[in-house]
């Protein structure tokens, strides 16, 4: 029978012992490190268990690097139609990133314009939904601090478009410090991201090249649709007339209050500029207003007179979902 030899044994046993016991060590060692990573995430994701203060771990927006001038999210041209039905739950669903009332700013760099989009409202709810499904993934590919405003006549007076859309930059501003409005008739869609919902050095006209139209301006001072008005250039007019009851006339006593302000129309090219309009009958209560044409003949008169200086209405309500923030307000009536 050959010898054991029980010293060689036992070192064998030793080191084995020495290995087992280092290996389990290193598991304990692992099992910690996830440990602390998974305590990190909870506490991130909840305040309450974070220590350390919100400036220190949040990227503040003064940090935070401006966009850049031309967003490298856009597209360009985009089908547009209005077969489908729309689905407000959907709608949320597919933009996650708004905020309560229809507000988005960009998470990784900073807005280069703090837009309030304002959109004069009665009965028109099935064009409400197509606007919010095409237009909120437009903007938000635009990269703007932005938030949508509907402003809802309440009653059944005669709709007063210009009206609504000064209370629309009043009630807005009173939210939050927006340096640029963009205003827009709820039955219009863009078809191209690179129409840009922001202000320029000169009030722009954005919906320049409508299918209604057959894709061309209906006439050179044509400012009806969609455009867009800087805080100042707003102010400089004193915003918009509040005395065009019915459709028409208001667009082109804007268009005249720009002019003897000294402004010029700026216009993206027709190709940029195309929209779709959701067909509709007439509403009724906005019949053509027949003292159009005598309050266009006013305007200079009228211009400081009439405006955002002479404003007044009511708020009846103000409704926050996550697609837009609904303000109804009572505007009177013809005077
Ligand atoms: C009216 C405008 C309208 C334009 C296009 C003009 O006669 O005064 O308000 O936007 O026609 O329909």
């Amino acid at each position: 029978m050959p010898a054991v030899n029980l010293n060689a044994q036992g070192g064998f046993l030793q080191r084995s012992c020495k290995l087992f016991e280092l290996f389990c060590m290193l598991c304990i060692l692992v099992v910690f490190i996830y440990y602390l990573d998974a305590f990190k995430v909870i506490s991130n994701s909840n305040p309450t268990l974070n220590c350390t203060s919100k400036e220190d771990k949040v990227p503040v927006l003064e940090d935070l690097e401006k966009c850049p001038e031309t967003s490298p999210l856009l597209v360009g041209p985009l089908e547009i139609e209005f077969s489908q039905p729309v689905d407000l739950e959907d709608v949320k669903k597919q933009n996650p990133a708004l905020q309560l009332g229809g507000r988005f700013t960009p998470e990784d760099c900073k807005a280069l314009q703090k837009v309030a989009v304002i959109i004069p409202f009665r009965n028109r709810e099935e064009h409400l939904k197509y606007w919010l499904y095409y237009l909120h993934p437009i903007l938000l590919r635009q990269q703007l601090d932005y938030g949508v405003y509907l402003i809802h006549q309440k009653g059944d007076e005669t709709f007063n478009r210009a009206k609504l859309m000064n209370v629309g930059y009043a009630e807005a501003l009173k939210e939050y410090d927006y340096d640029c409005f963009v205003f827009s008739d709820v039955d219009l869609i863009p078809m191209d991201d690179r129409n840009i919902y922001k202000c320029f050095s000169q009030p722009r006209h954005l919906s320049v090249s409508m299918d209604k139209f057959d894709f061309s301006l209906p006439y050179e001072q044509y400012f009806g649709g969609v455009s867009s008005l800087s805080k100042e250039q707003f102010q400089k007019i004193n915003g918009f007339p509040n005395n065009y009851w019915g459709w028409g006339g208001e667009d082109d006593d804007i268009y005249n209050r720009l002019s003897f302000r000294g402004m010029t129309i700026s216009r993206p090219d027709a190709i940029t500029g195309k929209y779709r309009m959701i067909h509709h009958n007439r509403d009724t209560k906005n019949e053509p207003n027949p003292e159009r044409f005598d309050r266009m003949a006013n305007t200079r008169m009228m211009i400081d007179r009439d405006g955002i200086n002479s404003l007044s209405y009511e708020v009846v309500e103000v409704k926050k979902n996550f697609l837009f923030t609904e303000i109804q307000v009572d505007i009177g009536t013809p005077s």
